[in-house]
């Protein structure tokens, strides 16, 4: 069975040559992104495995299909970057890893959200360098705060249960409830409610044509004033720019995000010697209350493993036309 990586990093490798012992699978690794030029590139091979910033446009797909691909497994959960249509048009299956470790999604969200509101990252920076003051690390506590939670999925669930740990009140917005989540005590309520009531807002639902920029100047006007927003999800989920002025005008309090729209041709790339050409994005990083990860929020060695494994298994089984795990088929 021959697979096709893109956007092969380091640790891709390792892991999958890892779950690949028995040499039941044959590797082909390009560092390059999916999309319509290293396309053409492609030996014949089942499967190409991509991540989230290959872009499987229906061109692609078009060539890939051309070329007797018969699986583009996704070794993610968000799909937003493939054309689904396009893959059922020319036959390809496609697959993902609805779960590897919502625990890490979730934990990173946290991470973030005590980094950016208790300063430890300029706290550390400041007592490398014999500065002991505490003046400009004024945070608050978590306990007691309203927590909104967008997105009860997986990844939410995980987030919302960590915050009720903290002592919080948490409220969510989805499409569904969740009944575990009641019992638990979290009250679902309207998005402009959980705008209006919460200090801190945690997007966890996909990014969909209906959903792109939800968080715009409108929800970002029914927010509280100095709301702290966390993004782990996928960046076009925030209108970047309306978030700038919402930072400036205060309104946003703090911005952590390990997402970001135009993240496919920076995230994952050592670009220090170079010069970023995204104004917006040089921008973000220029406010003290913004803190931004490069979408690193799955990366722990449970979650690589995890995404091994069930890549592995998805491709094997379409391959061998045996049903796939729940939610792994798209
Ligand atoms: P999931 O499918 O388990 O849950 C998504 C939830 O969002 C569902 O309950 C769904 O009903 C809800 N939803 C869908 N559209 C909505 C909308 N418009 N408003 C409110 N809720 C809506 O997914 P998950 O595993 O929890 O993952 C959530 C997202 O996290 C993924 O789609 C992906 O984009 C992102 N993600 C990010 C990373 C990372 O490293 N930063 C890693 C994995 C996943």
């Amino acid at each position: 069975m021959k697979i096709a990586f893109f956007s092969t990093q380091p640790y891709d490798k390792a892991f999958f040559e890892r779950e690949n012992k028995n040499k039941k699978f044959t590797y082909q690794f390009f560092t390059a992104p999916l999309d319509s030029h290293i396309v053409h590139a492609v030996d014949p091979v089942d499967a190409v495995c991509v991540f989230v910033n290959d872009k499987v446009t229906r061109e692609v797909v078009e060539v890939l299909a051309s070329k007797g691909v018969k699986i583009i497994a996704l070794r993610c959960a968000g799909f937003n970057n493939v054309d689904l249509d396009a893959a059922k048009a020319f036959g390809l299956a496609v697959c993902r890893v609805p779960a590897y470790s919502p625990e890490a999604v979730a934990e990173h969200a946290v991470a973030m959200l005590l980094t950016l509101n208790r300063k430890t990252h300029k706290a550390y920076n400041r007592v490398r360098e014999q500065n002991f003051a505490l003046q400009g690390l004024l945070g608050f506590n978590l306990h007691g705060r309203t927590v909104g939670v967008v997105g009860t999925g997986k990844i939410g669930k995980a987030f919302a249960r960590i915050m009720l740990g903290f002592g919080c009140k948490v409220l969510a917005y989805d499409l569904y409830e969740d009944r575990e989540l009641i019992d638990l005590g979290i009250t679902y309520v309207s998005s402009d409610v959980l705008y209006d009531r919460s200090d801190i807002i945690s997007l966890h639902c996909p990014l969909t044509p209906d959903n792109m920029h939800m968080i715009d100047k409108t929800a970002l006007d029914k927010m509280k004033e100095g709301v702290m927003l966390l993004n782990t999800s996928r960046g076009g989920l925030i209108d970047t720019v309306a978030a700038i002025d919402a930072l400036k005008s205060k309104r946003i309090g703090g911005l952590a995000i390990d997402v970001y729209e135009q993240e496919e041709k920076i995230f994952f790339k050592d670009l220090s010697d170079t010069i970023i050409e995204d104004d917006i994005l040089q921008r973000l990083m220029s406010f003290p209350n913004v803190l931004i990860t490069a979408h690193q929020a799955f990366f722990t060695d449970e979650a690589l493993t995890q995404i091994a494994r069930v890549t592995l298994e998805n491709i094997e089984c379409l391959l061998q036309n045996k049903p796939l795990n729940k939610d792994a088929a798209l």
